[in-house]
Formats: structure tokens, sequence, C-alpha cells
């Protein structure tokens, strides 16, 4: 069977090929010049593989896009007070390159616009750093993202500088607050050279699945972002990533993302996939015209809007039965299934909580279970130690130790582990198992 998801990419595309509303950043002349038919789209997914359709291969400067990426290595580097202490997290509702800093804290409101991303950018080496020097960092780190060596396109850097009175104005006016403290003209030019980044739609889309897989490179495997770090970076784009269309975006497309004035768009649904779209004709805000709408579209299309409530789960209580023992063992085993986040653990917790309970042996099945979270691990293991405090046997089952219960250190080392339920199977079986005696 050929899968279909080629075939749907080549479509969209094709209907939002006749767009040919908007124009490419004149304010950059290196973008002005972009071919302005370009188009294309590449879906990352979060075991590596990519759908790619129209000029996937063409290569085009990060811009803004770089921000969230370079946002991350800045706090895995500095940690993350000492970022939070230079730039904030609220959405501006103004556009991308407004001479703006919070009225009270004198900062940058937050890392997408440009205050906030020339901050950002001079946080990385150390202090008297120069541009070249910071700009390699952010090549560097990009690269880790995209999984492959990725270079400066220099006739766009310089384009860009040639005119960039207004990121000078930024960051001068970021030295003259002390919000940075080296050479604005320094920052300004690494700036601009992590801007001028060369990516296709095939490494966005890689770059966001990083970010969809909590940090992690799907195709090179390595840990590029901690997972709280990860969870920072896509906070931010969520809420300040399209600028002052953030509102209109989360909630009619409902996936944090981050457009560049180069034409590309990318976005993130964790746990899922990356997406990434190119088309250098911009809206009045600074974004692709065709990506925006692609985006509305896959958003619709795919069910991608992260506020979605998913269908309520089926019971994670796949079975809860009782049996008597010979010697008048109360037995009950409960055998759960699926994904268990805070939601089923309460669940199963509610059924274990009986007041008046005869049970004297309580088997917890976890066979069937193929993830759980950190807070029902905890919640969990809690239940089974006020089990055995109240005098009840406690058995586990659970080949793939999802609980943590074995091993040494574990919270409950003498919670009996067993891989079959066959012992327990029918009256008399269970009046010869021997871990009921
Ligand atoms: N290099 C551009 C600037 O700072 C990036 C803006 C953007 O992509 O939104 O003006």
């Amino acid at each position: 069977m050929r899968s279909p998801i080629p075939d749907y990419l080549d479509e969209i595309l094709d209907k939002h090929r006749q767009d040919r509303s908007g124009a490419p950043a004149d304010y950059i002349p290196a973008l002005a010049a972009a071919d302005p038919e370009k188009l294309a789209i590449c879906i990352s997914t979060l075991d590596g593989i990519e759908y790619a359709s129209g000029d996937s291969d063409y290569a085009f400067t990060i811009q803004s896009m770089s921000k969230p990426f370079v946002y991350g290595m800045a706090l895995e580097r500095l940690g993350m007070s000492a970022v939070l202490d230079r730039v904030g997290v609220e959405p501006t509702g103004e556009a991308f390159n407004e001479l703006s800093l919070d009225e009270t804290s004198g900062k940058p409101l937050n890392p997408m616009i440009n205050a906030g991303a020339i901050t950002v950018h001079s946080l990385l080496g150390p202090s008297g750093s120069s541009a070249a020097e910071r700009a390699e960092i952010v090549r560097a780190g990009l690269s880790e993202f995209a999984g492959r060596e990725l270079t400066i396109d220099g006739s766009v850097a310089e384009s860009e500088r040639a005119g960039a009175y207004r990121n000078i104005a930024i960051a001068n006016m970021l030295r003259s607050y002390d919000v940075i403290t080296d050479d604005p003209d320094e920052a300004v030019n690494g700036y601009i050279d992590q801007c001028s980044v060369l990516v296709t739609v095939a490494d966005l889309a890689l770059m966001a699945a990083t970010l969809a897989g909590g940090g992690i490179n799907p195709k090179t495997g390595r840990q590029v972002l901690s997972p709280r770090v990860n969870r920072q970076v896509l906070g931010v784009m969520m809420t300040c990533g399209m600028y002052d269309v953030a509102g209109d975006w989360m909630t009619e497309v409902g996936v944090p993302a981050k457009s560049g004035v180069s034409g590309g768009v990318f976005g993130v649904l964790p746990g899922q996939l990356g997406i990434s779209v190119y088309s250098p004709r911009l809206d009045s805000h600074g974004s692709s015209v065709r990506g925006t709408n692609i985006f509305h579209t896959l958003s619709d299309d795919m069910g991608l809007h992260i506020m979605e409530a998913p269908e309520p789960a089926r019971s994670i209580i796949r079975r809860d039965r009782r049996f008597v023992g010979a010697n008048g063992e109360m037995v009950r085993i409960c055998s759960l299934q699926g994904l268990i986040q805070w939601s089923g653990a309460e669940n199963v917790l509610r059924t274990m909580d009986e007041p008046d309970s005869t049970t004297t042996v309580f088997v917890l099945d976890l066979r069937r279970v193929y993830s759980i979270n950190d807070v029902a691990r905890r919640l969990f293991t809690e239940a089974l130690a006020r089990m055995k405090n109240a005098g009840v046997r406690v058995v586990l089952m659970d080949p793939e130790n999802l609980l943590e219960c074995a091993g040494p250190g574990s919270p409950l080392p003498d919670v009996k582990l067993i891989d079959s339920l066959k012992p327990l199977k029918g009256l008399k079986r269970l009046r010869n198992a021997r871990l009921l005696r």
C-alpha cells in the first residue's frame, strides 16, 4: 500500500499554490529577491521519518525561527534563572521589532521579539565574546537540532546588516538599560548571523520534531534540550511565537509555532510531530501567507489543535477480579491497561479505596500498561505502601518495571514481583499458590 500522506501533502500545496497575496520581506533586500513562487512542506515524525513535498531541498534563512532554539540553548547553558532574570515570558501583542521593555522589570517581555532575542543571543559565550564567536555557538547549536552541519548565508547577513537600523536601535536601548552589558553592535551582528543560518523545510521539521519529542533529536537520538528546558521553549512559543497574532493563531490553529520573515513557519505538536512550511510572500504581520493558511488547513484536517480535548480514555481498569483462597485469603487482581497519567491513576486509587475491605492479597497487574507518568507512579507507590501498612499483601506484575519498584533502592523493596497470573487462576490454583501462603 502506498501511504496516502505524501499525496495529501501534494494536494495541500496545490490547494494553496494559487494564493499570490502578500509580498516577500523588503527591509532585507536579499529576502525581497526571493523567488515568491517557492512552496514547500515537510512533516517529521518522532521516529525520524520525513514526509516532504514541493521545493523541499530549497534552502532559506532561518530568521526569527532561530529564536526558540537559541532560547533553549541559552537556558541549557546558563540555567533557567540566569536567563529569566534578563528576559521575561509575557506575550507583547506587538510587532516583532518593537522597541519595548517591560515597564516594571525593565526587561524585554519575551525571547521571541527582537529585543528578547538579541538579549538571549548576547548571553551566549563568555562576556566580551565577538559577533563571530557567538554566531559560531549558535550555528553549532542549531546544527544539533537539525542533525547536520548548517551554514550561515553571508550575503543575506550583509544585506540585513546594511539596513539594520531598527535592530541597532533595539540593541542600544538594551545596552542603555544594562539589559545587555556587551557591545550592542557585536550583539546585533551576531544576532544577524543567527538569523542568516540556512535551512530547508526538512531541517526545520526535524528541528521542530526535536522539540515535539521532549528535546531528543529523532534522527541522531541526541538529547539536545533537557525536558524542562524543552517545555519552557514550547510554552513561550505557544504564547509569544506568533507575535501580535498569537491569540488568533492559538485559538484557530492551536499548534505552538514560530514564523520568520524569510517565509518559513514551523509548528510543534508535542508527542506527535514537527511541521514546517516555506513560502516567501508575507502578510502584514511578517508571517508567510501561504504558510499560515496551510497551517490552518493542516490543523483542521489532521486534528492538530493542542486544545482539542482527547476522547475520554477508555477505562484503564481492564479487569478487577476477586478470588477466595483455600485458607480464606481474599485475593483481588486489578489488571490495568494503556497509558496512565493523573486521571487514570485517580480512577484506580478510587477503586482501591475500600473502607471495609476484606482483601488480604492485592495483585496489581501492569502487563498491558505501556506508560506511567511520574505523578501516576508516585500515586501508585504511595497507595501500595498504604495497603501494605494496612496489612494487605501486595503483589506486582510489572515486567517493564514501570513502577520502578524492583531492584535496589526501590520505594517498595519488599513488594512481591511475579510475571504470570497462572498460579492465581481459579480457586484450585489459588489454594496451591505459594505466594498466598
Ligand atoms: N532578522 C530579522 C529581524 O531581526 C528576523 C525577523 C523575523 O524573522 O521575524 O528583523
